[in-house]
């Protein structure tokens, strides 16, 4: 046996995941299939909140929001950044207490707000009209809203340009120089409470120091805020450290992130005289590398380029034509053999960007052979579609050599299920 990192390593020839034969997998379960490993999660988070433990972990649930997953989370003490109505039904049902939830977005609906108010969960806003509207809301409640703003600071990362969220073109957040009066606003309201301050810079960011400038920039303001004679109760700095996706990638480990900005925003906390929580919403470092997608050869193709053609597609997994995220490959059936061959491992979908991985060199690629793409734990099977007609695949849990089904694959009965044709047509 090899090991290849904590969850995964190769016997028999075959990759195995959390104890488990991923070749048995695909066989019992057919391909594609999402695996998860139930340890990898836990033991994630823990590295996380070992590295913060004064502050509060709010995963955040868009990364992967299969219910096991909560659940497991939710045993482990973690909150939950919740972005939709759906992901904070999702939250609440897995066990998430509502007093460890924030309920984030940009454009949330009134539907959306009456629900956090119902429910009891704070809520970070995005523009004055939302606070507006809560006000509203809250007022007809009789409730009073703890809330947030969820801030611009204007920092740039390096990461790609679809998911840096902190600059100042970006959609989210109130401007910076707009932040302040805000708060002011927010005091005078009715129904509303403002008591925390928020931002998320982007998503995979690989470089410690655009954390810097943000809690630098969020302590300015809080400074600000707490001079307008409003008490800060939290600090939420979000997510988006970055995970390893090709190998010889470094990238910083939550203890990184700790030494950079907890004697930033410790420091700056005691000269203010205040004592936020600090709240943190990482979400792909928690489950990023924890889930590999098993897929099936349908058929190899030698022409200008060596393709060999998968079941699973950006349907499935859109990263690498959304993002031109980078996935490793490995031949799960064949995990030990030497490269042979340099692939592009393309998905069935009619679309010519549906590319899973390209220039991979691996060993010789039959079909029948099951490829499993790796680190796909995050924004995997949260972003998929039902495109093309195809039916979203199951998952399963591993843990210490068990498997528990957690999502059935679609039948084409869910592809129509609220569909109607008109009675006129039939
Ligand atoms: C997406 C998102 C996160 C998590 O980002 P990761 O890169 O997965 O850690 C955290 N907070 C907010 C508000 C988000 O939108």
């Amino acid at each position: 046996m090899s090991r290849i990192s904590d969850h995964l390593s190769i016997k028999n020839h075959h990759l195995t995941i959390g104890g488990v034969d991923a070749v048995s997998l695909a066989q019992e379960y057919g391909t594609p299939l999402y695996v998860i490993d139930e340890d990898r999660v836990r033991r994630n988070f823990r590295t996380f909140k070992g590295a913060f433990p004064d502050a509060d972990i709010y995963y955040a649930a868009k990364a992967n929001w299969n219910l096991a997953v909560l659940r497991i989370l939710a045993s482990e003490g973690a909150g939950a950044d919740v972005f939709s109505d759906g992901e904070l039904y999702a939250a609440l049902l897995a066990g998430i207490p509502p007093d460890r939830i924030l309920f984030n977005g940009n454009s949330k609906t009134i539907h959306e707000l009456q629900m956090a108010i119902d429910v009891g969960v704070r809520v970070s806003m995005d523009s004055l009209h939302e606070l507006y509207a809560l006000s509203n809301l809250a007022l007809e409640s009789g409730k009073t809203m703890d809330v947030a703003f969820r801030v611009n600071p204007d920092v740039s990362s390096d990461t790609h340009p679809k998911i840096a969220t902190g600059l100042a073109t970006s959609k989210f957040g109130i401007g910076y120089a707009d932040v302040v009066e805000a708060y002011n606003e927010a005091k005078k309201l009715p129904g509303v409470r403002p008591v925390g301050i928020h931002c998320h810079i982007g998503s995979q960011i690989t470089d410690i120091a655009p954390f810097r400038e943000a809690v630098e920039k969020m302590m300015d303001l809080a400074e600000q805020i707490t001079r307008l004679g409003i008490d800060l109760e939290f600090v939420d700095l979000g997510g988006g450290l970055g995970i390893p996706y090709q190998k010889e990638m470094e990238t910083p480990e939550p203890r990184d992130l700790a030494g950079a900005i907890l004697p930033i925003f410790d420091e700056r906390s005691k000269n203010l005289g205040i004592s936020p929580k600090l709240i943190l919403e990482p979400g792909r470092y928690i489950v990023g590398d924890a889930s590999i997608l098993l897929t099936g050869v349908n058929t190899i193709k030698r022409s200008a380029r060596n393709f060999v053609g998968v079941d699973v597609g950006l349907n499935l997994l859109i990263r690498p034509a959304m993002y031109d995220a980078y996935h490793e490959v490995i031949v799960a059936n064949k995990a030990d053999l030497d490269g042979a061959e340099t692939y592009d491992i393309v998905g069935p979908i009619c679309e010519s960007g549906d590319i899973v991985a390209k220039d991979r060199k691996l060993p010789l690629i039959e079909p029948g052979d099951v490829v499993a793409v790796l680190d796909v734990g995050a924004y995997g099977f949260s972003m998929s579609s039902q495109y093309n007609g195809r039916c979203r695949c199951a998952e399963v849990l591993v843990c210490d050599g068990r498997v528990d089904l957690i999502r059935r694959r679609e039948d084409y009965g869910d592809l129509i299920a609220k569909q109607a044709v008109p009675a006129r047509l039939l």
